[in-house]
């Protein structure tokens, strides 16, 4: 009998690794001794949980009465490799987490059910993930010059290197990947190849590209809107090395992926490649690392990338490879047109000449969109006789009215009420909306185009299972004249019938407090505006034109997006960037502080930014965050600042120590690389 101790991790707030007894007696046989990233189910207070190993040693320091035994080891999953382990380490590194919250979480929820689920049986289910091999694949097509100068560039000097794929919207970023996967998977019968999405509803259209492509390899799709048993079977296939492709949105980041040989991040610049809640990770950034750390190559695709990833282009840390035509002959990019709303006066949010140009579209077949990030009928019902407005009572915000349903409803804490009949202040019969969301939009249209196909697409309408890859399908198939929609219509979609986008209310984001709003703004507007003339303009039919309602025709994002000039428009973002010393140019942590009351929160603060200083960190004032109250809880928050990575991050590592000896009742985090501040 000999006793080793496993070192585990296990997904509890204790920021400490846990030591077990694991007694192999002589008969034990070789399979069943442990491995480092291995899981095994331990007894931890009353309850048990699963954890997985990171060390085995032959002594602890744990006393000999207080040590428990490991109730099992979990054979039959193969271990995580030390590379995947080195990853989930890294990630709770430097987004100051403890590993096991980093590394559980990663891992699907019935490999970490107490009662193991049957791998046997999952892994026969594989096969079904691969279409028969009989299939022919679709054939490649010829790539111009500057998608061939891509590939080449990307798959040919083996190791190493952050390439970013400045493409303007539809130069066939997607066949870049493809053919540059084709020729990573045929170097070996092994190597994996990454790609993330930045939206569930994005992986449909892309799914259907590799399977077209690459019909008898196995693909493994991750993404958050999968029944945890299809979850662990794709994990597994990815995690056994089966699966060649694996194609997912953020949380595919942290999958096991065995051999790996290139990351793909298309549209690289998304707000959805960061976690907000939990481990507030970048999958964006977590690629690069990882990419570094297994020496191969990763591609970060876009028509706006990020600041961060520009500037990396700019500063020669990436590569960057241009496609600056689209890729289909004779498709060219949209004519974008300003329509001045001090001039040109909208009814029912339209102005007489995009209600014009809706018409040249209906009378050809051809499709419009229009974009409009606000869903819900109304952003508030108003009584006009005494001033009220539906406001929600637990949180900073208005309750939206949504008409169908006959309800106001809070979107940020969830809180429903019918609507009044009348006004709950002074009776008046007579509220109204103010304002316009989608669903008003939708009823506008439908009545003055009745003969045309309305649809609309945001989260209300898209809230069942699959919902949303059916009403994609429908604008697909044609079977949609007019798509009005938010932000979800903007990104990647690959419509071939649609020649008229419309912005019908983008202003609010030039003025907003956040510093960057006018980088996303820019970059939703150029997105939405590629939606349009992706194929070859037909004899007789339409120019492809973007339209742009504003009241403020003359501001240099309205007139970059005229031009088509990302490059302009951001390198005076950067510019601006540096003189206020934000990021890129800036490293930034915040600590939030959540309360019932805001005052709790703004001490604690107060409190935090007293204990201690550090030389070359600049630590804010505590302020309360733009939307104070949600759900009833007041929240505030620190900035905390330095032109050094490294000095941020050993400052916030010794602060957290110092945080959680507070013992504070406040609700408290500290969120590295903050995007919404
Ligand atoms: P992006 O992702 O850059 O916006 P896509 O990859 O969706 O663009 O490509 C836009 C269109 O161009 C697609 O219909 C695609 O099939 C087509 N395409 C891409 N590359 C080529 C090529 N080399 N020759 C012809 N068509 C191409
Ligand atoms: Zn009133
Ligand atoms: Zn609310």
């Amino acid at each position: 009998m000999k006793a080793i101790f496993l070192r585990v991790a296990l997904d509890t707030p204790l920021d400490t690794l846990f030591d077990y007894r694991c007694v192999l007696s002589t008969a034990t046989d070789k399979a069943s001794i442990p491995y480092i990233g291995q899981l095994l189910v331990v007894p931890f207070g009353r309850q048990e949980l699963v954890g997985v190993i990171v060390d085995i040693r032959e002594s602890t320091d744990v006393p000999e009465n207080k040590i428990k035994d490991v109730i099992t080891v979990r054979t039959e999953l193969t271990p995580l490799l030390p590379d995947w382990m080195a990853l989930v380490q890294f990630a709770a590194d430097y987004y100051q987490r403890p590993l096991g919250e980093v590394a559980l979480p990663a891992l699907p929820k019935n490999l970490k059910a107490i009662k193991p689920v049957s791998l046997q049986r999952n892994l026969k289910k594989l096969a079904k993930l691969s279409a028969p091999n009989d299939t022919q694949p679709t054939a490649e097509p010829d790539l111009n010059a500057e998608q061939q100068a891509a590939v080449d560039q990307i798959t040919g000097a083996p190791g190493f290197a952050a390439n970013l794929l400045f493409g303007v919207t539809g130069s066939g970023k997607t066949e870049v990947y493809l053919q540059a996967a084709t020729k990573v998977l045929a170097r070996d019968e092994q190597s994996q190849i990454l790609i993330l999405v930045p939206e569930i509803n994005l992986t449909p259209q892309f799914e259907s590209h590799i399977r077209a492509r690459f019909p008898g390899v196995m693909l493994s799709t991750l993404h958050s809107g999968m029944a945890e048993g299809e979850r662990l079977l794709h994990w597994l296939a990815a995690h056994q090395g089966q699966a060649r492709i694996i194609l997912g949105t953020r949380l595919a980041m942290l999958a096991s992926i065995p051999h790996l040989k290139l990351i793909i991040v298309d549209e690289e610049h998304d707000p959805s490649y960061k976690q907000q809640e939990g481990l507030r990770y970048s999958a964006r950034d977590l690629a690069i690392w990882r990419a570094r750390q297994l020496n191969i190559p990763v591609v970060l695709g876009s028509a706006t990338p990020s600041l961060e990833s520009w500037q990396g282009a700019q500063s020669g840390r990436y590569h960057q490879l241009n496609l600056r035509e689209r890729a289909v002959k004779n498709a060219v990019l949209p004519v974008v047109k300003i329509i001045n709303l001090e001039r040109e006066k909208p009814s029912d949010g339209l102005t007489p000449r995009l209600i014009s140009s809706i018409k040249l579209r209906l009378e050809k077949g051809e499709q419009s969109l229009l974009f409009l990030n606000r869903r819900g009928y109304a952003p508030v019902l108003a009584c006009d006789a005494c001033g009220w407005i539906s406001q929600c009572t637990r949180c900073t915000a208005n309750l939206v009215l949504h008409k169908g349903d006959h309800r106001l409803r809070c979107h940020h804490c969830g809180l429903e009420q019918r609507i009044p009949r009348s006004c709950p202040t002074c009776g008046n019969i007579d509220l109204q909306p103010l304002g316009r969301g989608t669903q008003r939009m939708e009823e506008s249209l439908a009545a003055i185009f009745p003969d045309a196909k309305v649809f609309r697409i945001d989260a209300d309408s898209t809230r069942l299972k699959g919902s949303a890859a059916a009403a994609f399908e429908r604008v697909h198939d044609g079977d949609v004249d007019i798509l009005i929609g938010t932000q979800m219509v903007a990104k990647g979609h690959d419509f071939k019938r649609l020649t008229l986008v419309a912005a019908l209310n983008p202003d609010a984001a030039l003025f907003s407090q956040d510093y960057r709003a006018s980088e996303r703004l820019f970059a939703q507007l150029m997105q939405v505006s590629g939606r349009a003339g992706r194929t070859a303009q037909k004899e007789g039919g339409n120019m492809s034109e973007v339209l742009v309602q504003t009241r403020y025709p003359d501001h240099p994002l309205y007139h970059a997006l005229m031009a088509h000039n990302y490059e302009d428009f951001a390198k005076d973002l950067l510019l601006e960037r540096q003189q206020a010393q934000l990021p890129p140019f800036m490293y930034q942590a915040l600590l939030r502080a959540e309360a019932k009351e805001l005052q709790q929160a703004l001490e604690f603060l107060q409190q935090a930014a007293a204990c201690q200083t550090h030389i070359g960190i600049t630590i804010n004032d505590p302020i309360p965050m733009t939307m104070t109250r949600i759900a009833n809880v007041d929240r505030a928050q620190l900035l905390v600042e330095s032109a050094s990575r490294p000095a941020l991050q050993a400052f916030v590592k010794e602060w957290i120590v110092t945080l959680r000896s507070l013992k504070s009742r406040v609700k408290w985090s500290v969120e590295i690389d903050p995007v919404d501040i």
